[in-house]
C-alpha cells in the first residue's frame, strides 16, 4: 500500500527493469480495461519483455477486432512466476477475478487506475481519479517513461478512451483527452474504422436485449430515476452474452430530467449487478454503490449485491430516490408522465 501515487518515471523503471510480467485488468471488462491491457502488453513485447495478458473472460467478441488482441488469453490452468503484476483500470483487488489463481509468485505489483475508491493496492501505485480513462494514464506514462507506442498501442488506448468517455462526452472529457486523442490520431489511429467497429457494429441479439429491458423500464422520484432489469430467464431466452449489455445504461441516462438510471442484472451465483449512472456531481452513485460493497466514479459505478432480483431493485431504487432526494435537484421540467412504482 502506498498513500503517495509512484512517478511515471518509476514505474517505467519498474518495467523496464524486470522480464516476466503479467498484465491484468477487471471482471466484466470495457474497452478501458482491454483496450489498455494490449497496449501495456504490446509495449512490453517491444522492450523484448515475456508478457502474459489475462483476463477472467478472456478477449471479448466485440473487442476482438483492436490490434494484438490474441495476446489476451483466459487465464491458464497451470500457475505462472512472474517478476510484475500491473493491474489497470480495477477499483479493488478481487475484481481482477480468476487470473489472480493463475500467477503463483510475483515480485512487485503495479496498480495504475482512475477510480477514486481504489484502496490503492500494490507497491508501486498511481491512482488518477481525474483522467476519464485508465488509457488516459497509460498515455502519459508511455510517453514519460519513453516505452514504445506504435500504430497497434494508439489504437487499443484510443478505444480505451474513447469507450470510457462515452465517445469524448462525458463531463470528465479534458482539453487534454482531446489532445491525446489527437496525438494517437498522428500516431496511426484510423478514427472511422474504430469507430465504426466499436459503435456500429452490434450483434443483433443486442438490439433485442435492449427491446426486453425497454420493456421493464421504470420511472421514480419524479422522472429523475430510471431503472431497467435483466433477468436469467430473459438473457437465456435471448442467448445474449454479458458482453451484450455494456452501454445500454446509456439509453436511460439519455432521457431528460433523469438524473441516475440503474440496471438491474441477475446473475446465476443469487447476486444482483447493479450498474448505475448519475448525470449530476451532487448525486454520487458511487457512495450509494460502495453501502453495498461496490465501488467506481461518482458518476458511474457498480456493486454485486446478494438476494433476489425484485428485493435488491426494491433496496436500491429507495436508496437512489433518498439520494436525488437530499442532493435537492430541482427540476428541469415538469415530470412527462406518471411515475410507475
Ligand atoms: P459498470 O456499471 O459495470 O460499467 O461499472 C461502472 C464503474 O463502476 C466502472 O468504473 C467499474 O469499474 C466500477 N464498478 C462496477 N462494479 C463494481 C464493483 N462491484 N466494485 C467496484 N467497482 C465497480
Ligand atoms: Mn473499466
Ligand atoms: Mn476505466
Amino acid at each position: 500500500m502506498s498513500d503517495q501515487n509512484a512517478s511515471f518515471e518509476q514505474i517505467g523503471a519498474a518495467l523496464r527493469e524486470h522480464q516476466r510480467f503479467a498484465v491484468l485488468s477487471h471482471v466484466r471488462p470495457d474497452g478501458d480495461a482491454l483496450g489498455t491491457t494490449l497496449a501495456v502488453a504490446l509495449s512490453l513485447q517491444q522492450l523484448g519483455k515475456e508478457v502474459r495478458a489475462w483476463n477472467e473472460e478472456g478477449m471479448l467478441q466485440k473487442y476482438s477486432f483492436l490490434a494484438g488482441s490474441d495476446l489476451l488469453t483466459l487465464p491458464p490452468s497451470e500457475p505462472e512466476d512472474f517478476d510484475v503484476v500491473v493491474a489497470l483500470d480495477t477499483a479493488t483487488y478481487n475484481r481482477l477475478g480468476t487470473p489472480l489463481n493463475s500467477i503463483r509468485s510475483s515480485g512487485l505489483w503495479i496498480n495504475i487506475d482512475h477510480h477514486p475508491s481504489n484502496p490503492r493496492y500494490g507497491d508501486l501505485v498511481h491512482i488518477d481519479p481525474t483522467a476519464p480513462a485508465t488509457g488516459q494514464i497509460i498515455f502519459e506514462l508511455m510517453c514519460a517513461a519513453r516505452m514504445p507506442v506504435s500504430p497497434a498501442i494508439a489504437e487499443n488506448l484510443y478505444a480505451a478512451i474513447s469507450t470510457d468517455t462515452g465517445s469524448f462526452q462525458y463531463p470528465n472529457t479534458t482539453a487534454r483527452t482531446f489532445e491525446i486523442a489527437a496525438e494517437l490520431i498522428r500516431r496511426g489511429v484510423n478514427v472511422g474504422r474504430v469507430s465504426q467497429l466499436l459503435y456500429e457494429n452490434f450483434p443483433q441479439r443486442r438490439v433485442e436485449l435492449l427491446r426486453e429491458l425497454l420493456a421493464t423500464m421504470q420511472f421514480a422520484c419524479g422522472g429523475k430515476l430510471a431503472w431497467f432489469s435483466l433477468s436469467q430467464a430473459t438473457a437465456k431466452g435471448l442467448g445474449v452474452l454479458p458482453e451484450d449489455n455494456e452501454g445500454l445504461i446509456d439509453h436511460l441516462r439519455a432521457i431528460r430530467g433523469v438524473v441516475v438510471a440503474i440496471f438491474f442484472e441477475e446473475l446465476p451465483d443469487g447476486k444482483v449487478r447493479v450498474s448505475m449512472r448519475s448525470k449530476q456531481g451532487a448525486v454520487d452513485v458511487c457512495a450509494i454503490c460502495k453501502s453495498f460493497g461496490g465501488g467506481g466514479h461518482t458518476l458511474a459505478a457498480g456493486a454485486r449485491v446478494k438476494g433476489a432480483l425484485d428485493e435488491v431493485t426494491q433496496v436500491i431504487v429507495q436508496k437512489a430516490c433518498e439520494a436525488i432526494e437530499t442532493a435537492g435537484i430541482p427540476s428541469e421540467l415538469e415530470p412527462s408522465g406518471e411515475s410507475q412504482s
